[in-house]
């Protein structure tokens, strides 16, 4: 079949069960046809790649050139995009259809999706649920096969926290690899796109589109391509899976430490070894990481003025009171907390207490990982320490909401990739998921020992 008739299919699911599920801020099935359109000319004429005519959803963060980009805020609710992100230009350029935006916490902070100016998405496993943030419409498009696969970006946990309550497959890259131009600003230096997809081979294929150097961002590596697929086959015999006793110590509710106990059965059988490693600074990730990326996020989002770009309140006296007005009517309540949180933590008194201190932790942390890796080649433990909680359970608790990154944020703090790969149901029957960690540059051996477990 051609990829009109398949984006037409995934259109048709996404008008029946969008209403339901608010996964997608935003169709625009003319863009999507005539793309796929031209996808049919280049699959007809010999030049179509992996991706050509494959519709990907695309998180609401990535600037994409003539579509509504929100990044989930009021801020941007009138902001259509004059350029396309890398990424975007990447997946234009491989053939693939942009099937739309994807709902998400605003500003991507946020672990349920409650944060959205554009509500709450639903968990499509159990719609009492979240499905996790903040790429949450990313996952919940994935795991209600409204769109074959979706970008979602990760600062602490958000590809793959929602990955794993929606029962998908997401991978975190080493930062760097994937380009942050176009991808709207959280906390730069954690900030990294990736793809999230129903398997492990499906991540590859994306990440082969998504990675390479790209000179408009600063942080971008010049390293050269990988095929991300090459090493999907190989057999796991010797394998060491590392387990940080700090992540099985304590917080792991019984379901989820059930689930993990089998995963690791089956990977012995399949040839790996476990050994016990430490990680003795990790507990100390989401202090640090709330912290920093508050800190960089204040001073990222301090470009929302009303001057340039975005939503400008309506009526106000003079310039310092339309930025007032226009900040405190354009973001919501969990982008002013971090705000706030940011603006105090380098304030002048307060900066070498906190953020100095953190910026001391961050290097620790990494450290860690480092000196574990000698021990192992991978790390596992789970990727959240619940099921899918409910909608409305934790939205009133921002400390609580702060810990199911638990797990998820050292990987960021440190740089390096971790991915998360459904492995069952538990309470509820809502999903797990199994957090698979790497050193630097390691994703295609995480996605080999991914692979060989689905
Ligand atoms: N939940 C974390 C936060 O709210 C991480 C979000 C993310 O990775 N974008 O900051």
């Amino acid at each position: 079949f051609s990829s009109t008739e398949l984006t037409t299919q995934f259109l048709r699911r996404i008008k029946q069960f969008n209403p339901e599920y608010n996964a997608f801020i935003t169709i625009d099935e003319e863009i999507s046809l005539a793309q796929a359109k031209a996808a049919d000319k280049m699959i007809a004429t010999g030049q179509a790649g992996p991706l050509t005519g494959i519709p990907i959803a695309q998180k609401d963060i990535f600037c994409a050139k003539g579509w509504l980009t929100t990044c989930g805020s009021r801020m941007l609710s009138n902001f259509v995009s004059p350029y396309d992100a890398g990424v975007i230009e990447r997946f234009n350029q491989a053939g693939a259809i942009n099937i739309g935006k994807t709902n998400m916490d605003e500003f991507a902070m946020g672990s349920s999706n409650e944060t959205s100016y554009y509500g709450m998405v639903k968990n499509p496993w159990d719609i009492a649920a979240v499905p996790g943030g903040s790429s949450g419409g990313a996952a919940c498009a994935v795991a209600a096969r409204l769109a074959p696969a979706a970008t979602g970006t990760d600062t602490g946990g958000s590809i793959r926290q929602p990955a794993a309550l929606c029962g998908i497959s997401g991978i975190k890259p080493t930062y760097g690899l994937v380009s942050r131009y176009g991808m709207i600003a959280f906390a730069s230096s954690l900030d990294q796109g990736g793809p999230m997809a129903k398997s492990a081979e499906d991540l590859a294929l994306l990440l082969n589109v998504m990675t390479g150097f790209d000179p408009r961002d600063s942080t971008s590596l010049r390293r050269d391509a990988e095929d991300y697929t090459q090493d999907l086959q190989k057999p796991l015999a010797g394998l060491r899976i590392g387990l940080p006793k700090e992540y099985f110590a304590e917080g792991m509710s019984q379901d989820v430490a059930n689930a993990i106990e089998k995963a690791l059965i089956e990977y012995r059988k399949l040839g790996a070894q476990t050994v016990e490693v430490s990680l003795p600074n990790a507990p100390l990730s989401i202090p640090v990481y709330y912290v920093l990326a508050p800190a960089e996020a204040s001073s990222n989002l301090s470009r929302f003025d009303g001057v340039r770009y975005g939503y400008r309140a309506p009526s106000y006296s003079d310039l310092a009171d339309m930025y007032r007005k226009t900040r405190a009517q354009g973001f919501g309540a969990e982008v002013k907390r971090r705000i706030l949180i940011g603006t105090y933590v380098l304030s002048h008194g307060y900066y070498d207490a906190y953020y100095i201190k953190a910026q001391k932790l961050r290097r620790l942390i990494a450290q860690d990982f480092t000196e574990a890796y000698k021990q192992c080649d991978i790390i596992m433990g789970p990727t959240t320490p619940t099921v899918a909680f409910n909608l409305g359970e934790k939205s009133g608790d921002p400390i609580q909401m702060y810990l199911s990154d638990i797990y998820t944020s050292a990987a960021n703090l440190a740089g390096m990739p971790a991915m998360s790969i459904p492995i069952g149901f538990g309470d509820k029957n809502r999903p797990i998921g199994l957090h698979i960690m790497g050193n630097y540059f390691k994703e295609a051996q995480m996605l080999n020992i991914a692979h060989q477990y689905q």
